[in-house]
């Protein structure tokens, strides 16, 4: 047997069978061995009938006899009855309504049977045992090297429509039994194999199927995991080599007279990463930076710096400076960071547009020889705008998602900063080198915490800088818990709040009662909670009317949610900052960078359907201002689990930690985006190891350096133009 053999050349299929296996990407004998079981059931590994215990499950491979028709004299019940022995004891076998199985064994076969074990007054019984037909012929051929050793496993594969468990066994047990993983070539080099202990592909793929033992099933799912790993490793090093294969115009890091004219001081952190970017950016090799920071920590002000450096740098053309390019992920933010920049950059003659689906800006609003702290911004057609990017007379041109557009062209793109955006990746920034071949110093910004093993692998392309510390006088948050009864205390204190001219966020997770797809993406696997504090489930219309009359009657009561049109979402945001609305209930749509400083409330309904990383998130709404402010999770889960999650983020303040504990607690799958990026679960399982990643990325590095167009490993690069199809994280 061939492994590039297709399958149905080796077992009958059915249409549905046929039509699955080509849906879930099966067409050889190779890739039905690389299909693996998602667990394991215990064999008696060893354990003989004499030692079985009442309550056992397990495997068992013997001789059967005394096979017989019956039925129950009681209930009339047709039946098969048999014996079962091995050399230390019988257990009986009964097949309740199954009369026909007496017909399909013989007496004296050698069989493995699985079941529960129940003994009764020293009797051994298994009802309706599961028979594995010639199991033990093809173990007893597998390990013929080593016949005394017993199998202690029976691997259970991932069943979908018309393949079941034990079709998968079938084919894949007839496929090893022939030898076909054998004629499987290495995948990985011999040195990596020996310096990490692996086994070879051949073994690791026998012992994915059939364990000896834990230890095996454990050296096997590591060297895959390894494996997957380094592959994404190398892939992203590729991209990332590849981008930096670019020309890149150095930055003036001449910056003084930018960070003067801020109101503030920066924090230690903020310099020490002022100073990567810095170095990074002075260099003709594009930077590719992840900076990643709690809400607040002050990413725009370094942001703003670097971006100051890169238009006061003269271009190789007479009288033209470089540009910047800044992306947000949403209109509400791409407009704040107008502002924020229009603000920052009054002092220094340099214009900034702003391009988004419901407008173009352009700051200062009119000649630009004009005194112009007081002048504002106005609205320009998209054309217009469009034009003076192109011939560079705008400085820094801030939008959505649509600069990536091809018709946004600028005259020297030398900075990008990408705000927010986990599923920027090679793609995108490939959008980003001009036509002569020069790619911009690439910025990235997240407030969400990434664990570190994946910003060593998912985000192994960018070099990272982390924001640790927190712009002096903010006070910390008090985050409390809310469950059953302590809602009203809850409303006296935000009212308290808005009394003293402050405002709030009440975050509710469907926007209208119909609505019964929960709004939060990546909680589809969370379990459905019944009811929250106070009965009932809270949605945003719902929830807004209710606390105008009750709670919060008085105040003025608005909502936003993710169905709004952008500028009626717009609209909303800019009556709350301007305090037209007191109580903002939402969705989470608020989730991202929105800022506004009087906000000193948040309260979140039905807290355990988020995930810890996102009510962080959403707890950072509150944090801008200098006054005390509140985060309220409620929630009458009884799940353990689900209050401790909670607890972890009362009791933390760190983003960083919380991602730590919640890639351990529900691995990295919850992770946003990583379920739809085809990294396999036996490497996300391994993406809590932070060993594993480590050494992959080593070697990961070192096979580039020696060889970059992988002509030593053509398997490796075979494995990577399969894997390039499914890794993309964008
Ligand atoms: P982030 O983008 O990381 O969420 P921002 O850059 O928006 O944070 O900063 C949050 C607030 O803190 C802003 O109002 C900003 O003016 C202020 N800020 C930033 N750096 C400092 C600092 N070093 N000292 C005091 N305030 C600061
Ligand atoms: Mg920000």
């Amino acid at each position: 047997m061939h492994p590039e053999d297709p399958i149905k050349k080796h077992t009958r299929l059915v249409k549905t069978q046929e039509s699955t296996l080509k849906k879930i990407g099966l067409n050889t004998i190779k890739d039905v061995l690389f299909y693996f079981p998602n667990r394991y059931v215990k064999t008696s590994g060893g354990k003989s009938v004499v030692e079985l215990n009442n309550g056992d499950k397990m495997v068992l491979t013997g001789e059967i006899y005394n096979i017989k028709k019956e039925v129950s004299w009681k209930n009339r019940i047709p039946m098969t009855r048999a014996k079962f022995k091995d050399t230390t004891g019988v257990i009986e076998l009964v097949w309740l309504h199954q009369p026909y199985i007496s017909k399909m064994l013989k007496d004296g076969q050698n069989i493995t049977i699985s079941g529960n074990i129940s003994v009764k007054s020293n009797k051994k019984t298994i009802i309706n045992p599961d028979v594995l037909k010639n199991n033990d012929e093809i173990h007893n051929d597998l390990f013929s090297e080593n016949k005394d050793i017993k199998i202690t496993s029976l691997p259970i594969y991932p069943e979908t429509k018309g393949l079941n468990a034990k079709w998968f066994y079938y084919i894949i047990q007839k496929s090893l039994n022939a030898g076909a993983h054998k004629n499987i070539k290495e995948t990985l080099p011999k040195e990596i194999l020996e310096k990490y202990h692996l086994p070879k592909l051949e073994s690791a793929i026998l012992w994915m199927h059939i364990p000896r033992n834990d230890d095996d099933a454990t050296a096997a799912r590591k060297r895959f995991a390894f494996e997957e790993i380094l592959n994404i490793e190398i892939e992203r090093l590729r991209a990332r080599d590849e981008y930096q294969g670019h020309g890149a115009y150095k930055i003036n890091p001449e910056v003084k007279e930018f960070l003067k004219s801020l109101p503030y001081k920066l924090t230690v952190g903020q310099k020490n990463v002022l100073d990567d970017i810095i170095k990074d950016c002075a260099k003709n090799i594009p930077m590719t930076r992840l900076l990643e920071g709690d809400v607040g920590s002050g990413k725009t002000a370094i942001a703003a710096t670097i971006a100051y450096g890169t238009v006061n740098t003269p271009s190789d053309k007479k009288n033209e400076y470089l540009q910047v390019l800044y992306m947000a992920p949403t209109e509400i933010l791409a407009n704040q960071h107008f502002e924020s920049f229009c603000q920052m950059f009054a002092p220094f003659n340099k214009t900034i547009g702003l391009i988004t689906s419901s407008g173009c800006k352009k700051f200062p609003a009119k000649s630009v020889s004009l005194k112009r702290l007081d002048i504002g911004w106005t609205p320009v057609s998209r054309a217009q705008l469009l034009k003076w990017a192109k011939d560079g007379t705008i400085d820094i041109l801030i939008g959505t998602h649509s600069l990536m557009n091809k018709s946004v062209v600028m005259r020297h793109p030398a900075l990008a900063i990408i705000d927010e955006q986990h599923r920027f990746g090679a793609k995108q920034r490939r959008a980003l080198i001009t036509k002569d071949g020069f790619a911009p110093h690439l910025l990235s910004m997240t407030a969400t915490p990434i664990p570190r093993t994946l910003a060593l692998t998912i985000f192994g392309d960018l070099d990272l800088s982390l924001l640790t510390d927190m712009p002096p006088g903010r006070k910390p948050i008090i985050s409390k818990f809310i469950s059953k009864g302590m809602r009203e205390t809850m409303y006296k204190e935000a009212v308290e709040q808005l009394k003293q001219s402050r405002q709030g966020y009440v975050i509710c997770p469907r926007i209208n009662d119909k609505d019964e797809s929960i709004d939060l993406e990546n909680n589809k696997n969370r379990l459905p909670i019944k009811t929250s504090v106070g009965g009932g489930k809270r949605s945003v219309v719902e929830e807004a009317k209710r606390l105008t009359k009750k709670e919060f009657a008085g105040y003025k009561v608005g909502i936003l949610h993710g169905k709004m049109k952008p500028n009626e979402k717009e609209d909303i945001m800019e009556k709350f900052l301007r305090k037209e609305i007191d109580v903002l209930v939402a969705t989470s749509v608020v989730e991202v960078g929105v800022n506004i400083p009087n906000a000193s409330f948040i309260i979140i309904e039905e807290a355990e359907r988020f995930g810890v990383a996102q009510l962080h998130q959403l707890r950072g709404r509150v944090i801008r201002g200098n006054h005390q402010s509140y985060c309220y999770f409620l929630s009458d889960t009884e799940s353990e689990k689900s209050g401790k999650r909670i607890m972890s983020l009362v009791e933390s303040k760190n983003g960083f930690e919380l991602a730590e504990a919640d890639l351990m607690e529900r691995g990295p799958g919850h992770f946003a985006g990583l379920k739809q990026s085809g990294i396999s679960d036996l490497a996300m399982e391994a993406l809590r190891n932070i060993r594993l990643v480590e050494a992959a990325k080593k070697e990961a590095r070192n096979i580039l350096d020696t060889d970059p167009e992988l002509k030593n490993y053509p398997a490796i690069k075979e494995r990577l133009s399969r894997t390039d199809k499914l890794i993309h994280f964008e």
